[in-house]
């Protein structure tokens, strides 16, 4: 057995390394710089944490992410590992506590900020000490051109210079080709190994629906699917955060907001209750979930449609990383699209910049109306093939019905034609269906060819055929009037009646509604005995001030109740059991499990 399989094993109470895990591992404990892109949940920090623990000296890890510090270390002081952080909350008494740790040699992790890290006091301190190797976390913080950008990353590059022969391994979950690049010359990692970990998320469910009603959809999805579960609800706006978190209190749930415009301590303290406390539902902008390792996130839901497909792959990553069911969940409507394309146009910069966000922006319409598997769209984005459908997602599951929507887009289009490109949606379709508004006569619409030709189709179809054709690009959205359609040169062969085209039906909200409890207990585990391991696990939580995941995750938990184990070598064979979890913690599961089993009895039989 190799070392790096020994500490997997024994400290953290895992089997088997998951590929690519071993390949990186080697190669860092081997003195050799790595570049790795792995999804969320694929298992990055075992991939910096082992080589940290086999090679001489102290593994120093860069992370922007100073308030989720203290539960990294914590969680690999439950392990037995001794580690520690540098950052702005310490006071001068603890910092120096540490650095003498990191010169006496007894630390095997420190966590550092890279403000922190770039200072004369920091680098000294570092010269003096022997350090094993430099992680480089959430590396797409280099990049310019990603949203993350943070410029103390763009330092970094002297840890190349100033260390040689400490090897380097930087780590993203960002996939983009751009990014990538970036991260690999301002890190100077040119000569690095590259490794990519495939980007499927199996556990995840993905699922996009048609907004209706949007506040009922969520409350009924929370409701029906994920009572008492932790999860995130994702909306554009900082206003609309604090509304509906406002809303789900109201309605019994425990929700916070959470965005960059609330002052520090409320954020502080709202995260540390969605990693400490079960089930909170945090609803928040995307100022919310970089680096949140939370493992047990049952769902994300997203009430506004992200702007690219790489936005929308990262925060739904977020649900899931213990590879226990949970559920992506979106919803959405003409108005995203509308608002969306609207946006984009309106966006300073260059036109090449502006092509390419609307080009990202077509692939995540396109994801939203495909009818066909959409874990196979998603990971053909990222340049993976899934040679089947996978089952797993909305698509697979309730197969959408298309129709063929040529004569109902034509009638659309020429609609738009005829009232001169300068009108909105409702207007156009009082047109099509040959309404009686004040507008229509102030217009004098009700003499046009399209006047009332469009009456088989009702409201809702009408905004479905205009909400496809936007989303594909066959019409687009006028900056000068709010909402006007406009012709684009797309539409000509479709127009000419040398194209077809294809549409989805859109479904009824019941019928979307009507599957599922709740995803992720399997249906054969005893619920009571689950409810007191959990129990169990809080109160061990709340002793020590860590959150309930930091002693052992679900997945750890279930097999407990799965395997029943009866002495504390059966304990010690759960996956997330490593010896000092089992010393620590070994008894008091068992406890449990024995009480439950045969209440009368409570004694443990050793070894
Ligand atoms: P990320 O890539 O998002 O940083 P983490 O390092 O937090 O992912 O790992 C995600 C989850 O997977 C964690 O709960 C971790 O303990 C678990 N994990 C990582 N590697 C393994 C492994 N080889 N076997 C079992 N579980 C693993
Ligand atoms: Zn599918």
């Amino acid at each position: 057995m190799t070392p790096q399989q020994h500490i997997l094993q024994t400290v953290f109470g895992y089997e088997s390394f998951r590929p690519p895990q071993d390949e990186i591992i080697q190669t860092v404990i081997s003195g050799g710089d790595a570049l790795v892109l792995m999804p969320t949940g694929g298992g990055k920090s075992l991939c910096y944490q082992i080589p940290a623990l086999v090679r001489p000296g102290c593994g120093v890890v860069i992370s922007p992410l100073i308030a989720l510090m203290q539960d990294q270390v914590s969680a690999l002081r439950q392990l037995g590992v001794s580690a520690s952080f540098l950052n702005s909350t310490l006071d001068a008494a603890a910092t120096r506590e540490v650095e003498e740790q990191l010169l006496a040699g007894t630390l095997d992790l420190l966590y550092i900020a890279p403000e922190r890290l770039t200072q004369d006091r920091c680098l000294a301190l570092l010269d003096r000490a022997v350090i094993s190797l430099f992680a480089i976390d959430e590396a797409h913080c280099v990049s310019q051109w990603g949203h993350d950008f943070r410029a103390d990353y763009l330092q970094l590059s002297l840890l190349h210079q100033r260390y040689p022969d400490v090897p380097r391994i930087a780590l993203t979950a960002t996939a983009d080709a751009r990014t990538r690049q970036e991260i690999s010359l301002r890190l100077d990692l040119g000569e690095a190994r590259k490794f990519t970990a495939g980007f499927d998320r199996p556990n995840i469910r993905y699922r996009i629906a048609l907004k209706q009603n949007a506040r009922q959809q969520l409350l009924s999805f929370l409701r029906r699917e994920h009572d008492g579960d932790a999860g995130i609800v994702y909306c554009m706006s900082r206003n609309k955060t604090e509304e509906i978190a406002a809303w789900l209190s109201a309605q019994g749930l425990d929700a916070l907001p959470y965005h960059a415009g609330l002052d520090a301590g409320t954020r502080a303290a709202h995260q540390a209750r969605f990693l400490r406390d079960d089930g909170v539902v945090m609803v928040a902008t995307i100022a919310f979930g970089m680096g949140i390792d939370k493992p047990d996130v049952r769902f994300v839901a997203h009430l506004d449609m992200p702007k690219t497909v790489e936005s929308y792959y990262q925060e739904t990553g977020r649900a899931g990383r213990d590879g226990e069911p949970a559920n992506a969940w979106m919803i959405y409507g003409l108005q995203d699209v509308i608002k969306l394309r609207q946006m984009m146009s309106s966006s300073a910069g260059s036109e090449e910049h502006k092509r390419a966000e609307q080009h990202r922006l077509n692939a995540m319409l396109g994801l939203c109306e495909i009818t066909s598997c959409r874990r196979q769209a998603l990971l053909n984005y990222f340049g993976e093939s899934l040679p089947e459908p996978c089952g797993n997602c909305d698509s697979c599951l309730e197969p959408v019905d298309t129709w063929d929507g040529t004569e109902a887009a034509r009638m659309a289009l020429s609609a738009v034609y005829r009232t001169g490109q300068r009108f909105g949606v409702n207007h156009l379709i009082e047109v099509l269906r040959g309404s009686n508004s004040d507008k229509i006569f102030q217009f004098e619409h009700q003499h046009l060819p399209t006047y009332g030709i469009g009456k088989q189709l009702d409201n809702n179809q009408w905004r479905s055929v205009f909400r496809q054709l936007v989303a594909r690009a066959y019409l687009s959205v006028d900056l000068e009037r709010f909402g006007a359609l406009r012709l684009e040169e797309k539409c000509r062969p479709l127009l000419r009646g040398d194209e077809q085209i294809e549409l989805r039906r859109d479904q009824p909200q019941a019928k979307a509604a009507r599957r599922q409890t709740r995803t992720h207990l399997p249906a054969d585990i005893d619920v009571a005995l689950w409810e007191a391991l959990r129990e169990c696990r809080r109160q061990l939580a709340e002793e020590q001030g860590v959150p309930p995941y930091v002693i052992f995750h679900d997945s750890t938990l279930q097999e407990m109740c799965t395997t029943l184990p009866r002495n504390t070598a059966q304990f010690g064979r759960i996956t997330g059991v490593g010896e000092r979890k089992l010393d620590k913690y070994g008894t008091r599961f068992l406890q449990v499990i024995l009480q439950h089993s045969d209440p009368a009895r409570t004694g443990i039989s050793g070894v």
